[in-house]
């Protein structure tokens, strides 16, 4: 699959669509969700150009992941996440239901987070 740069996050990216942002550095944007699952529910990802998970951590410079995965903890502790605690998801692909194919940490947080998958799928 080939990126698609009109796809939403990209669109974010470049400022066409508004977002509620919450952090943004050289590497990252964070946002708010749109469809929030949880009473904090954000949105962190990277400047470039990445499919998924598999794409960014295989493809992107060193540099580059660095300063992602930098830029998520700067996101929630700027949050005020730590003291509760969070979820970092990362769907990645059909099973995952992966539906913005650009790169993406969901960061879940302020309640208690249940099991970490649904119940019953093994
Ligand atoms: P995925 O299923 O790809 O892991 O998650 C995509 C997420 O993007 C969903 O949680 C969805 O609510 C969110 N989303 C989709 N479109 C928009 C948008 O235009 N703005 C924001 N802030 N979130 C969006």
């Amino acid at each position: 699959m080939n990126y698609d740069s009109n796809n939403i996050f990209a669109r974010i990216l470049r400022g066409e669509i508004p977002c509620n942002k919450a952090y943004e550095d050289e590497y990252a944007l964070a946002f708010h969700d749109i469809a929030p699952q949880a009473p904090v529910h954000l949105l962190v990802i990277p400047k470039g150009e990445y499919l998924s998970f598999d794409d960014f951590s295989s493809k992107a410079p060193a540099e580059a992941i660095a300063g992602f995965y930098r830029a998520a903890q700067r996101v929630a502790e700027l949050s005020g996440l730590q003291e509760g605690g969070y979820r970092i998801l990362a769907n990645t692909g059909a099973d995952a239901h992966q539906e913005v194919m650009h790169y993406h940490l969901h960061i879940f947080a302020g309640c208690d987070l249940g099991p970490m998958v649904k119940k019953g799928l093994v």
